[in-house]
Order: C-alpha cells, then sequence, then structure tokens
C-alpha cells in the first residue's frame, strides 16, 4: 500500500492506535494531518512524526468542524479519535453519556461531512475509515455510553456508505478488541477482567496498535475499491468465540 503523495486526515493522532496510523502513513509517503487535543501531542506530531496537526477538542462541534475545514484538502479521512469513561449502566450520568458520544460519534460526522463535501465539490474520490470497537457488536460491563456511542457510530457509517459511495467515497468501520494503548490501561487495568477478556481471543492475545493500523490502511487504499459498509472486526477471533 503506498500513500505517496496523498493527504490523510487522521483525528485522534497523539497517541496508540491513530499514532501508529499516523507513523505508518508517514513511512508509506502520505502527508497526515493530524487532529488532536493534547498540546504537546501536537509538538510531537510536528516535529518527531512529521505530521502536520491541528488542536482540537473534539467534544466541541463548532471547534471541530473548523478544525475538519482547516485541514482540507485532502484524499482519505480516518476517525480515531475516541475516548471512554467507566461507569456501570445503573450510574451512568448523562454527562459522560453526553460526552462520548460527542468525541466517538458525533465529531467523526461533523469530520466527515466538511471531508465529503470538500471531495464531493471537487469532483474527486476518497475513502473514510471509522475507528469502532468490538464494544459496538457486544455489551460490555461498564461500558454503556461506550458501547452506545460506537453502536451509533457504526450507524452512521453504513449511512456515509450508502449515501457517499455513489459519489465515490466508501466508508467502512474497523473494529479492535483490546488494544494497548493508554485508553487500554484506562479500561482495562484490573487484572481480573483483563484475564476474562483475553480468555475469549482465539489467538490468545491482546491486539498491538499496529495490527489495527495495517487493516485501518488496507481498507483506505484502492486494493479495497470493492469494499463499502463493512465493519471489520480486529479481534482475534474474538467475535466467534
Ligand atoms: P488512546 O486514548 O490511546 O488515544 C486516543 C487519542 O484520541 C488521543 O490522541 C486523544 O488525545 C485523542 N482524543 C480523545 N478525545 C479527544 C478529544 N475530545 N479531542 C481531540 N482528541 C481526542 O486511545 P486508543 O488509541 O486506544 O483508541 C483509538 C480508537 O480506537 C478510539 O476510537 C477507541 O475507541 C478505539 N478502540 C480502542 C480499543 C483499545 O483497547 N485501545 C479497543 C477498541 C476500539 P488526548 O490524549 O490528548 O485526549
Amino acid at each position: 500500500m503506498d500513500f505517496n503523495g496523498k493527504t490523510v486526515i487522521v483525528t485522534g493522532a497523539g497517541k496508540g492506535i491513530g499514532r501508529e496510523i499516523a507513523r505508518m502513513l508517514v513511512e508509506r509517503g502520505a502527508d497526515v494531518i493530524a487532529l488532536t487535543r493534547s498540546s504537546a501531542d501536537v509538538d510531537a506530531l510536528r516535529e518527531e512524526a512529521g505530521c502536520r496537526a491541528i488542536e482540537v477538542d473534539l467534544a466541541d462541534a463548532d471547534a471541530t468542524r473548523k478544525a475538519a475545514i482547516a485541514a482540507l484538502p485532502a484524499d482519505f479521512l480516518i476517525n480515531c479519535a475516541g475516548t471512554t469513561e467507566l461507569q456501570p449502566f445503573l450510574e451512568t450520568t448523562v454527562e459522560a453519556f453526553d460526552r462520548l458520544v460527542a468525541v466517538n460519534t458525533r465529531a467523526p460526522m461533523i469530520v466527515a461531512q466538511e471531508y465529503a463535501r470538500f471531495l464531493i465539490k471537487e469532483g474527486r474520490k476518497g475513502a473514510i475509515v471509522n475507528v469502532s470497537s468490538v464494544a459496538s457488536f457486544v455489551g460490555i460491563p461498564d461500558h454503556a455510553a461506550y458501547c452506545a456511542s460506537k453502536g451509533g457510530l457504526d450507524g452512521l457509517t453504513r449511512v456515509m456508505a450508502k449515501e457517499l459511495a455513489p459519489r465515490g467515497i466508501r466508508a467502512n468501520g474497523v473494529h479492535p478488541t483490546v488494544t494497548l494503548t493508554p485508553m487500554a490501561v484506562k479500561a482495562w487495568s484490573d487484572p481480573e477482567k483483563a484475564a476474562g477478556m483475553m480468555q475469549r481471543i482465539p489467538v490468545g492475545r491482546f491486539a498491538e496498535p499496529s495490527d489495527v493500523a495495517e487493516v485501518v490502511l488496507f481498507l483506505l487504499s484502492d486494493e479495497a475499491a470493492m469494499v463499502n459498509g463493512i465493519s471489520m472486526p480486529v479481534d482475534g477471533g474474538y467475535m466467534i468465540a
């Protein structure tokens, strides 16, 4: 997969899976425009990773739209930024629910709208990959708001796939299992919970960011020209277990 001469917007490229995606894209010739929150990550992306970077809080809808417009023109879009807060269903707060939906569901919609509007206006083709989660397929205790936000994202992916593909823009979802990143440390630091999850993964390990990044790049590339609207697990078989 050669991304020479291609410009790719990657949200959440400051850490974890997004950071690995950005690194691989730069290695394969792409010009990466990162949309992320922490200024230290923005500096590192510019100085160490060879990316352009825009600092934005994707929980803020207006700021997200402005950042998406500032990131254009672009050939491809990867919505990778995501966040979680662990709360049992009965204790899930409206505030946490709204925060997660804002970042995990609404922000991908806004960025994709601006990206797709630009491509359609210019008569150009493209592709979008939304990073979802196995949490959109199954109910994971303490993840009510997260599961709901990712289920909502899947709905958006499918509608985008139907509405945008006739205009030359494919949209697909990628669904990682536990992936060894700062988010996983937050969600799976309880050894008992982590062991229970691991037991259900037939390949016997959690994912590395590079496992996810490779699949994202494939779905973005012309090699996947006929793949549209899918939800691709990157889960070592968790979903069949
Ligand atoms: P990390 O927490 O390691 O990194 C997430 C990145 O997104 C960070 O750069 C973070 O910036 C950025 N981000 C989060 N909230 C905002 C915001 N409001 N505005 C701007 N940027 C923001 O997460 P992962 O790499 O683990 O996750 C990447 C994606 O993969 C997410 O969508 C996640 O839901 C999904 N996923 C992850 C799994 C895992 O086990 N790790 C499993 C399944 C799916 P900052 O740190 O500055 O807030």
